[in-house]
């Protein structure tokens, strides 16, 4: 069996995280590491790679995801702005093999990222 990602320990409660939302389909948490004064993570509690990994069976999912960062947002207290980073792959510079959803806030944030 693979080993478990470190969000599926957060998940099982293996691991203990800064928890600012939950409902029965996902989680989101402060980032370990914030590139910005707000950084959360939004996660499905189900298992999926990342973006690349959804299926036709996961549309609501996908949706409900979509919706949720906003509820985090406005439960966060963000009025200004916020971006979401979904980093997908290798070249997408993602590191931990559970799909999340990145949500920044609190600065300007610039463009194009690195
Ligand atoms: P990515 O590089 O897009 O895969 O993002 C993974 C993110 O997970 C990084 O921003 C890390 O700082 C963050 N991270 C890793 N471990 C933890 C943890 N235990 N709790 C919260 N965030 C974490």
């Amino acid at each position: 069996m693979a080993e478990k990602t470190i969000f599926k320990k957060i998940i099982d409660g293996e691991i203990k995280a800064d928890v600012v939302y939950e409902d029965e389909l996902c989680l989101a948490f402060h980032d370990v590491s914030p590139q910005a004064p707000i950084h959360v993570l939004l996660i499905p509690k189900k298992e999926i790679v990342n973006v690349a990994g959804f299926d036709d069976s996961d549309s609501q999912l996908a949706g409900h995801l979509l919706l949720t960062v906003n509820k985090v947002a406005e439960k966060l207290g963000i009025t200004n702005g916020y971006r979401v980073v979904a980093n997908c792959g290798v070249e997408g510079g993602q590191s931990v093999d559970h799909l999340h959803l990145h949500i920044l806030a609190g600065r300007q944030l610039t463009w194009p990222p690195g």
